[in-house]
């Protein structure tokens, strides 16, 4: 029997490494999710067989009250607040493996020190500091993005050197637990500690970088959940948590690379301050509006469009909308593709899965490095609710918070048109001199209806 688990563990593990490589390509991305799935009830199943200290009906009552709750948040949760999901997911991620670590402990302790060898502590402690630490600081990051608590970075002096003084102490009371294996009071201190780093690692980190963090965080839950696969010698569990946690740690260096912080500066904080000061002392930006029908008419003149989507075309919904007014211009000829910019919207890919679920075929997503060069041959540049990833501070301000981040060069387009309700800020909370261009036109209203209205009036005209 023990054979057959072991076999169905290496099956899921498989399954899980070959699911993970498809999630790199969007095409096979779907074929990934499944894949992965599959070994994930592979995985369940083989556990299940396994388990000896609940019966059936109990462990199927906890699937059903969980999975009815999961049920009922993702299916009215809104595509914009998925950060917020994440980062509630991720912080049970974390529960998940400190509760086990800290029941696995009183299991053994109530037994005798012995039953703890060192292998097993070195799990358990580990477990109790990932995981408590993934738990409050996804909480505070959850708080943070909900706008429950302020999004401000929370700064006070010596915060580093407390943070650093509570580390010392995890590692002092670690070394005095393996003295005194069954000190609850030891174990204590490591619970509440690893609570209050979660919180204080992350409360002065501004809301700005809390995407960075969240993924920070993810990688944190796959590592405690890699130490809780020791602690109950689950090679299933060693193996995801590994892969959760290495792709964390590889999506948050991403993120940097593309918002050119290093993770240093984002972890130390303060960023959301720096915002709130850089770049606003420029000469007033003077811009030229345009109207629905001339929009239109410049659709209809077109010969190529490229599309630039942002965190408003999420905001408005407005991706439907968008693959009408590609299907107006195709009619038409006119070549239309989009430009994707890595950090566009507020998660990973968050413009591919909107595109996609608005059945924009893949092939029309062209992703920064490979568009940039095509922009100065570009008829039309349509800005849909983008801001800062066409900000050229960025190139050119090197007082910009945002500068030395690499942009999507919409400006050097013959003509750019951007649609967005104002001249509101974007994430950074800086201004954006595109907008004063020349070739710059401003489209104002909510992204979904004046592009709604701008298909209108090219159906009209056809
Ligand atoms: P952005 O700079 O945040 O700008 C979004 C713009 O959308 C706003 O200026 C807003 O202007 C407009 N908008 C809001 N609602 C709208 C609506 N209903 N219709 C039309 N426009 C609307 O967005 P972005 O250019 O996508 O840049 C993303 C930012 O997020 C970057 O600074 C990036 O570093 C940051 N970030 C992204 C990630 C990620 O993983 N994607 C992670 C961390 C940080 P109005 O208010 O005037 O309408």
């Amino acid at each position: 029997m023990s054979i057959a688990i072991e076999i169905a563990y290496l099956i899921a593990s498989i399954l899980f490494i070959t699911g993970i490589k498809l999630l790199g390509k969007t095409k096979d991305a779907r074929r990934g999710n499944v894949l992965s799935a599959i070994g994930m009830l592979i995985a369940i199943v083989a556990t299940l067989l396994t388990i000896n200290v609940l019966t059936f009906v109990e462990i199927f009552v906890c699937i059903l009250i969980g999975g009815a709750i999961g049920l009922f948040y993702a299916t009215r949760v809104a595509m914009t607040k998925i950060p917020e999901m994440v980062a509630l997911f991720n912080g049970f991620g974390g529960l998940a493996s400190f509760a086990v670590a800290l029941s696995d402990y009183f299991l053994k302790s109530e037994i005798s020190a012995a039953s703890l060898d060192a292998v097993n502590l070195t799990s358990i402690i580990l477990s109790v500091l990932i995981g408590g630490v993934t738990f409050t600081g996804s909480m505070i990051a959850y708080l943070k993005l909900d706008g429950k608590v302020s999004g401000q970075p929370i700064t006070f002096s010596g915060q580093h050197l407390l943070n650093l003084a509570l580390l010392i102490a995890f590692v002092i009371t670690s070394v005095m637990v393996f003295l005194d294996p069954t000190n609850l009071i030891l174990i204590g201190i490591l619970v509440g500690i690893s609570l209050l780093l979660g919180i204080l690692t992350v409360i002065p980190i501004g809301g700005a970088d809390m995407p960075v963090v969240i993924s920070l965080l993810n990688s944190y839950s796959g590592m405690a959940a890699c130490a809780t696969g020791f602690i109950l010698s689950n090679n299933v569990l060693i193996v995801a948590g590994s892969l959760v946690g290495a792709s964390g740690i590889i999506l948050t260096q991403i993120m940097c690379k593309a918002m050119n912080r290093s993770l240093t500066n984002v972890l130390l904080g303060g960023f959301g301050q720096t915002v709130a000061t850089g770049g606003q002392d420029g000469p007033a930006i003077v811009v030229k509006e345009i109207g629905v029908e001339e929009t239109a008419m410049l659709f209809d003149a077109a010969s190529s469009v490229l599309v630039v989507p942002g965190y408003g075309m999420a905001v408005a919904q407005a991706q439907h909308v968008i693959r009408e007014l590609m299907e107006q211009c195709e009619k038409r000829n006119i070549d239309f593709r989009f430009a994707i910019h890595p950090v566009a919207g507020r998660m990973p890919g968050h413009m591919n899965v909107l595109l996609a679920e608005a059945n924009i075929s893949y092939d029309k997503l062209i992703e920064m490095e490979a568009i940039n060069d095509d922009f100065p041959n570009t008829d039309l540049v349509f800005i849909v609710g983008a801001n800062d990833v066409v900000n050229p501070a960025a190139r050119t301000n090197p007082q910009s918070p945002i500068y030395g981040m690499p942009i999507l060069n919409a400006d050097k387009a013959k003509t750019v048109i951007v649609s967005k309700r104002s001249m509101g800020k974007g994430y950074a909370g800086i201004e954006n001199e595109l907008f004063g261009y020349p070739n710059c036109l401003m489209l104002f209203g909510d992204a979904k209806q004046t592009i709604t209205k701008v298909v209108s009036e090219m159906k009209d005209m056809s």
